[in-house]
C-alpha cells in the first residue's frame, strides 16, 4: 500500500511554527491526491513563531496574516504540540521514529556579532534581544535595557534597526493601542531617550530597509527626523548602478532621504538621525559600561563582484551613547542531531533537502524551509514560495519512493511519546483558548491583545491542564 492513501497516511513533522513551517503545511495539505497529517512541534507554547515575537507591535497589518494559519491549523490533519523542544523533549532519533519526512523550520534565533572591542560591555545590546523583548517573547521577558539614557545608538540600516528606532521613538500613547508587551510598555513609558541615532555603513541607495519603512519614519508623532545631506548625496558609483539595474525603488529611496536633509525639524520632543558611510569599530568603555561608539568614516568602492562595499578612511569620530543595539542581522543555530552549515549559519542542505554531512548527499526524509534553509532575509511572503520549493523535493522524493521508514506511524503512537515526555503540552484549541483570553487583557487599554509572557502564566490561564 502506498504511502499518502487514507489507509496509510504520509506522516510528517514540522519543527518550528513560524510561517514557513505553516507554508510548508498548507503546500502539503492543499494536495488532493494525498492524504498527509502534520504534526506541527515548536519550542513555545504559542505558534507564529516571528510573527508573534518579531514583527513589530506597531505593524499589526503584518499580522493579519495569522488569520491564514489558522486555516492552515483548521485542517483535520493537522495537530499542534507546543512547548515541545526538539533536542530537549524530543530528538531526530524520536521523530525518525515516527514519521515518514521532517522539515525544520526553526529560523534564525539568534544574532549576528559585529566583531568589534566593546561589544559586549554592559549597554550593549542585539536589537534581536529588544525585539524580542518588546513583542513578550518569555525567553526575553526579564531582559533590562537601560532606557534613562538620553542617546541610543542603533548599529545597521536594515528593517530591524528602523523597528527598533520607532518602537524607541514612539510615545506611551501610541504604543498603548498596540500589542506590545505591559512590562514593555511600563518600561518605555518611564524612558528618557531624546535621540536616536540610525548607523548605515554604506550609502543611502545601499540601505537595507524598504521604501514603506523609512517613509514611517518621518510620519512620527513626536520625533523629528534628521538625515545628514552630504551622507545621502548620490555618488556615481551608486547612481550608475541604479541607473543600470532600473533599480526605480533604490532612486525613490534616495529621494525620501534626500527630502528628510532639506526638512527643518519642527520641534517634536525626539529625534531620530540617521547616517550612512559610518562604521563603528569600537564601543566606547565609560566607567565599565557603554559610553558611545566610535565611528570611521566610509568611502564606497566597487568590489571585484561589482558589489558596492564600505571602505574605511582615515576619518574618525566619536558618538556619545549611552545605549547601543547592534542590528546587524539574525542568525541560525545548530539544531541538535541535524547537519549545520557553519559559514552560512543554516541547515546543511540543497533546495530544502538536507545534507548528509560527510557525504554532501540528501539524508533521506529530512527537509527543511525558511531563515534556517536559506539564511534571514526576505519578508513573511518569502518563506511561500520557498516553502513550496521544499514540498515539490518533498513529495518527489515521495514519489521516488524515498522517506523515512518510521516502526511506529501511526498519529496515535506520536502523541503517547508527546504525553510522556511533555505532558504540559499545548494543543491548537490551547492557542485558540489563550488567543481569546489575550484578545479579552487587551481591551481594557484598547489594545488588540495583551500577551501572556510566561509560559506558566500560560498554563495557568488554562487551568494547568496535563500538569501533575
Ligand atoms: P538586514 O536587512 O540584513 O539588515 C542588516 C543591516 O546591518 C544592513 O544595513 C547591513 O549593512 C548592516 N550590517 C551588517 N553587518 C554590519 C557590520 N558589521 N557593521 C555595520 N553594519 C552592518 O537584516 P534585518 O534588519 O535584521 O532584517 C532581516 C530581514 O527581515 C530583512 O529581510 C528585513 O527586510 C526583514 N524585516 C522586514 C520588516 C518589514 O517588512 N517591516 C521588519 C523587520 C524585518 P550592509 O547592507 O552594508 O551589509
Amino acid at each position: 500500500m502506498s504511502i499518502g492513501t487514507a489507509e496509510r497516511p504520509l506522516r510528517v513533522a514540522v519543527v518550528g511554527a513560524g510561517p514557513a513551517g505553516f507554508y510548508t503545511v498548507e503546500h502539503l495539505l492543499r494536495r488532493p491526491d494525498l492524504v498527509v497529517e502534520v504534526d506541527m512541534f515548536d519550542r513555545l507554547p504559542t505558534p507564529y513563531g516571528l510573527v508573534r515575537a518579531g514583527v513589530a507591535p506597531d505593524h499589526q497589518k503584518i499580522k493579519a496574516v495569522t488569520a491564514a494559519f489558522d486555516k492552515v491549523a483548521a485542517h483535520p490533519g493537522f495537530r499542534f504540540y507546543g512547548g515541545v523542544e526538539l533536542g530537549k523533549d524530543v530528538t531526530v532519533s524520536d521523530l525518525r521514529t515516527h514519521y515518514h519526512q521532517i522539515v525544520y523550520c526553526t529560523g534564525a534565533q539568534t544574532d549576528r556579532r559585529m566583531g568589534i572591542p566593546g561589544e559586549d560591555l554592559p549597554g550593549s545590546h542585539p536589537a534581536t534581544e529588544f525585539v524580542a523583548w518588546y513583542n513578550g517573547h518569555p525567553d526575553y521577558r526579564d531582559c533590562q535595557f537601560d532606557l534613562s539614557q538620553e542617546r541610543v545608538a542603533v548599529v545597521g540600516v536594515g528593517n530591524v534597526a528602523v523597528d527598533v528606532a520607532r518602537i524607541l521613538c514612539r510615545t506611551p500613547e501610541e504604543l498603548a493601542v498596540t500589542d506590545i508587551a505591559e512590562h514593555a510598555l511600563e518600561a518605555l513609558r518611564e524612558s528618557r531617550v531624546r535621540e536616536v541615532y540610525l548607523l548605515g555603513r554604506r550609502g543611502a541607495a545601499q540601505a537595507a530597509f524598504t521604501n514603506p519603512e523609512i517613509k514611517e519614519l518621518g510620519e512620527m508623532q513626536d520625533a523629528d527626523i534628521s538625515v545628514l545631506p552630504d551622507e545621502v548625496e548620490l555618488d556615481p558609483l551608486s547612481r550608475t548602478s541604479l541607473e543600470q539595474t532600473n533599480d526605480r525603488v533604490g532612486l525613490k529611496k534616495v529621494e525620501i532621504l534626500q527630502a528628510y536633509a532639506r526638512r527643518a525639524p519642527s520641534g517634536k520632543r525626539r529625534r531620530l538621525v540617521v547616517r550612512f558611510l559610518v562604521s563603528p569599530v569600537a564601543v566606547l568603555d565609560e566607567g565599565g559600561a557603554v559610553g558611545g561608539l566610535r565611528l570611521v568614516r566610509n568611502r564606497l568602492v566597487a568590489s571585484a563582484a561589482g558589489t558596492i562595499q564600505a571602505q574605511p578612511t582615515e576619518q574618525v569620530e566619536d558618538l556619545t551613547a549611552g545605549l547601543v543595539f547592534r542590528s546587524v542581522g539574525y542568525r541560525g543555530v545548530p539544531l541538535p542531531g541535524v547537519p549545520f552549515d557553519e559559514k552560512w549559519s543554516v541547515v546543511l542542505n540543497e533546495k530544502g533537502r538536507v545534507l548528509d554531512a560527510d557525504t554532501k548527499q540528501p539524508l533521506p526524509g529530512e527537509y527543511t524551509a525558511g531563515w534556517i534553509k536559506r539564511g534571514p532575509s526576505g519578508v513573511i511572503g518569502t518563506n511561500k514560495p520557498d516553502a513550496g520549493e521544499t514540498v515539490t523535493a518533498m513529495l518527489d522524493d515521495l514519489a521516488a519512493g524515498h522517506t523515512l521508514q518510521p516502526t511506529e506511524p501511526e498519529a496515535a503512537a506520536a502523541e503517547r511519546l508527546v504525553h510522556q515526555r511533555q505532558p504540559a503540552y499545548i494543543a491548537y484549541a490551547d492557542w485558540l483558548r489563550l488567543n481569546e483570553l489575550e484578545i479579552a487583557r487587551g481591551r481594557a487599554r484598547g489594545a488588540p491583545r495583551a500577551k501572556f509572557t510566561r509560559i506558566d502564566e500560560m498554563l495557568a490561564a488554562l487551568g494547568n491542564r496535563g500538569r501533575s
